[in-house]
């Protein structure tokens, strides 16, 4: 299965999921948790989460209990990221155009996820190396599959 076919083409096993941050405040239900997973390497997520982030392309469908415990920072021109207020739990990167969620793996300990995908692998540091055969995309490729119509 090549990248094209993963990223526009079929759609992947999905599951639904629910997870909690620690403290417990906010609850995260998603109908539609792919199976298969992806981390991103880059700059900003590393720095966010003090490593690559390990997420999950749940589409619009996520419910929130709690969200009046979450923060949103505005990390870029077309995403944010939700944190619990409380507990510091990261819980989602959100697409602002169609708010669309990336959900952090370990919020969902019950789901058996495969990694798939790594993307910006050029941002990568040499110090580690996923040991998963993946889907690999450097930061340019991925715009340039996700080009919005300008
Ligand atoms: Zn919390
Ligand atoms: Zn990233």
């Amino acid at each position: 299965m090549g990248i094209s076919c993963h990223y526009a083409g079929t759609m992947p096993q999905t599951t639904s999921a629910s997870g909690s941050c620690l403290c417990g405040a906010v609850t995260i239900k998603a109908a539609q948790f792919p199976l298969q997973v992806g981390a991103c390497h880059c700059t900003t997520c590393r720095n966010w989460g003090g490593g690559p982030l390990l997420a999950a392309a749940c589409g619009a469908e996520v419910t929130i209990d709690g969200a009046g415990n979450i923060s949103v920072f505005d990390s870029s021109e077309w995403a944010e990221r939700g944190f619990c207020k409380t507990c510091g739990t990261h819980l989602f990167y959100r697409i602002k155009a169609n708010q669309h969620y990336h959900l952090p793996v370990g919020l969902f300990p019950e789901v058996a996820f495969t990694l798939a995908n790594e993307v910006f692998i050029d941002e990568k540091p040499e110090g580690y190396t996923f040991a998963n055969e993946t889907n690999k995309m450097t930061g340019a490729e991925l715009f340039a599959l996700f080009a919005p119509p300008s």
